[in-house]
């Protein structure tokens, strides 16, 4: 989602004039767009502002603006202990950008802008196009969560949950799409939670996936994050009808054991999320699914973590992120007593193997087929093109004839953790 309002945040601030640097040296400005989710990444915000200062000693100190989650839960903690920020601005106030720094630079007073206004950063945002000549691109639908699990900081710094009107949205996709985006990543903290009335008429997520499903030019669609609880009957069974609908899921879990499920207020149990993850499977055998996992949080005991060991081997998740757990200042977790740190940090490596081994046998499946691919972007200062397969994974390719934004066949050649490598070859006749 950050990623999505960088972009956003580059397209206003080039309406007055803005414009991308490589050379840090060259910048007036610095906007940091900062996630709260994990403790290091606030640590992160305050060492980019302490590299900052330190290559502008001696020149023109330039306007740095801390925007997203972390202004939006720490702005007063912030603004006294970096005096360096000029401008803080939570999550759901980026549409003002543009206006806030020429107000500061007439005032040059600190400006922290940290109010919850998702319907007008909306209308606001339909108003920008995408600039980033992407072919794969992100498109908010839904912000905020309901949900309260016990360690998360979405609710608090997004705000409750809120869902853009349908055709805002389909305008948009309609607009990426002209603008070359071939691929659309629908997202939203809550994505599946996306709901939306108007004259008596109701979109869900399942709604907007098969209005997207239409759009001619349009080759993929995906979407996260996703909560098992609201993996509807009908958003399953898009999984079946719409053919441009990828088949990977990010379906985060957190823990395999019911007790932890429990004590984080997840509001589901492991059963639930098998008997989901079958449903799935049903409509759609070659459904893959990737999750997030929580090690450590307070009350994991042995057995819960082997609970989550065995639900790993059960479903054979892809792609998945895993982390110890780490308490969010304000939220009910971070009340609790810590595990011990030592084991945790145990348990986490025996489960990163575990997942990447996975990882490991499921990219050797590719080797010597061809997979469907699309391309992305041709490598800088190299003769090899990116892309993606239907679940994600990332290929590095060789090529004598082809474009970004093309779905090709690569044969796979070789693989690592994280990578496939092959090429594609078109016969000249068959290219002319
Ligand atoms: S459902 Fe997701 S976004 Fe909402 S509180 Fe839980 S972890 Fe956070």
């Amino acid at each position: 989602m950050n990623e999505y309002d960088s972009n956003r945040i580059y397209d206003l601030t080039s309406r007055i004039g803005f414009k991308k640097t490589y050379v840090k040296e060259e910048a007036d400005c610095f906007i940091l767009n900062t996630c709260h989710i994990r403790e290091k990444a606030t640590e992160k915000v305050y060492d980019e502002i302490g590299r900052i200062k330190k290559d502008f000693k001696k020149t023109k100190k330039p306007l740095v603006i801390v925007s997203g989650c972390v202004a939006q839960a720490e702005s007063e903690e912030m603004m006294k202990r970096e005096p360096y920020i000029d401008i803080l601005i939570g999550p759901q106030s980026y549409h003002k950008i543009s206006d806030l720094i020429l107000s500061y630079n007439r005032k040059k007073q600190k400006i922290n802008e940290t109010k919850f206004d998702a319907v007008n950063k909306f209308d606001e945002l339909e108003k920008v196009s995408n600039l980033q000549n992407k072919i794969s691109s992100y498109l908010t639908i839904q912000e905020g969560c309901d949900k309260f699990c016990h360690f998360c900081v979405v609710p608090y710094t997004r705000g409750p949950e809120y869902s853009r009107p349908f055709k805002q949205i389909v305008n948009e996709a309609y607009n990426l799409v002209d603008n070359g985006v071939r691929e659309i990543i629908l997202l939203g903290q809550n994505v599946n939670a996306y709901n939306f009335s108007k004259s008596n008429k109701n979109f869900t997520l399942s709604s907007l996936i098969r209005e997207l499903n239409n759009i001619k030019n349009l080759k993929r669609i995906r979407y996260m994050t996703s909560h098992p609880k609201d993996m509807t009957e009908d958003l399953i069974s898009c999984h079946k009808d719409c053919e441009k609908l990828m088949p990977i899921i990010h379906l985060p879990i957190q823990s395999g054991s019911d007790k932890i499920l429990r004590l984080m207020n997840r509001k589901h149990d492991r059963n639930f999320y098998l008997s989901t993850i079958k449903k799935l499977k049903n409509v759609n055998k070659n459904i893959k699914i990737s999750s997030d996992f929580i090690i450590g949080y307070p009350g994991e005991a042995k057995k819960d973590f082997e609970e989550t060991l065995d639900l790993i081997q059960k479903i054979g998740f892809v792609n998945s992120y895993s982390f110890i757990f780490s308490p969010r200042p304000g939220t009910p977790a971070a009340r609790k007593k810590l595990n011990n740190l030592l084991e945790s940090k145990k348990r986490l490596i025996k489960l990163q193997n575990i997942l990447e081994k996975l990882q490991l046998e499921n990219n050797k499946n590719y080797l010597h087929q061809y997979c469907e691919v699309l391309i992305e972007n041709k490598l800088e200062n190299q003769e090899k093109y990116f892309g993606r397969t239907k679940y994600m994974s990332p290929v590095i390719f060789d090529s004598n004839n082809c474009n970004p934004g093309e779905l090709i066949n690569v044969k796979i050649t070789s693989f690592n953790q994280n990578n496939l490598f092959g090429f594609h070859k078109v016969n000249k006749v068959q290219a002319a």
